[in-house]
């Protein structure tokens, strides 16, 4: 942290704009004071015992460090994954399995597991990359800012959160927004994939390019690979699938606001044939 920093908000400030914005533990640790080395133990002569001295409650020591090391490796967290989702007889059933899985490292560090929205069942099914500080916060998808936009996306077509199912790839929200390392999307891929299935959508719309690639194996960028409808087998059968622009992208880009305009009425038209 520069030196020149006293006042607290310029700190926090600081801390914000470098992607610091949860605490992981009650209380601050000096790593510094940590590297230092302990005092020696120096054992009293029994000679010179005094009386003790009156009993002064220590400050509480802080909670232990959080390891941040999934407890399994990628390769087997992800492995452990496609067998606990395979499970799952029900989007209910494949909840509380999540809600108990322990592979993946952001789950420590979020404040809730954002499953689902929506209902499940319905003919459109969307997906987006992984949970924001609101949806965090509430433990639901697509409520933030981008959320609003989806939500107006949907009502441009006749779609609401009671005819629409709505998921992410990853379900926790990665520190600071980051994007999901390719380990911690791989580990959680076998949920969603699961999740499609068993919700059994007639289209599936992928929001952003991390939800085309990572669902639609489509190796192009957004620009070039959304608008156009693909085949997605769930497990069971094969549906629709496209991908269009994630709302934070066209928050930050209004002008493609037409393209993810012509994608919307694309779905339309497919609901109405
Ligand atoms: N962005 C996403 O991809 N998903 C959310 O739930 C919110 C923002």
């Amino acid at each position: 942290m520069p030196s020149t920093l006293s006042n607290p908000y310029d700190i926090l400030a600081f801390h914000a704009e470098a992607g610091v914005d949860i605490a992981l533990e009650e209380a601050p640790q000096n790593r510094f004071e940590e590297a230092a080395e302990p005092a020696p133990v120096v054992a009293m002569p029994v000679a010179a015992k005094a009386p003790l001295p009156a009993f002064t409650p220590r400050p509480q020591a802080p909670a232990a460090p959080i390891s941040m090391a999934a407890p399994a490796a990628p390769d087997e967290a992800a492995l452990e994954a496609r067998e606990m989702a395979s499970k799952a007889a029900s989007l209910d059933e494949l909840h509380e399995i999540l809600k108990r899985f322990d592979g993946c490292a952001l789950k420590k560090t979020a404040k809730n597991l954002v499953f689902a929205d929506g209902t499940p069942g319905a003919r459109v099914m969307f997906v987006g990359e992984a949970p924001g500080a609101d949806e965090d916060r509430e433990g639901l998808p697509f409520v933030g800012r981008s959320g609003k936009l989806l939500d107006l996306m949907m009502n441009a077509i006749g779609l609401d959160r009671t005819s629409a199912y709505i998921a992410n790839i990853v379900p926790w929200r990665p520190p600071g927004n980051r994007t999901p390392t390719p380990q911690e999307t791989a580990i959680c891929l076998p949920f969603i994939k699961r999740q499609i299935e068993l919700a059994n959508p007639d289209f599936l719309i992928c929001l952003g390019k991390p939800s085309m690639q990572t669902l639609l194996h489509v190796a192009e960028g957004i620009k070039a690979g959304r608008g156009k409808w693909r085949d997605f087998e769930t497990g069971t059968r094969t549906i629709k699938a496209m991908a269009t622009f994630h709302p934070a992208y066209l928050l930050r880009s209004p002008n493609e606001k037409k393209f993810a305009w012509r994608d919307m009425l694309a779905l339309k038209k497919a609901l109405a044939s």
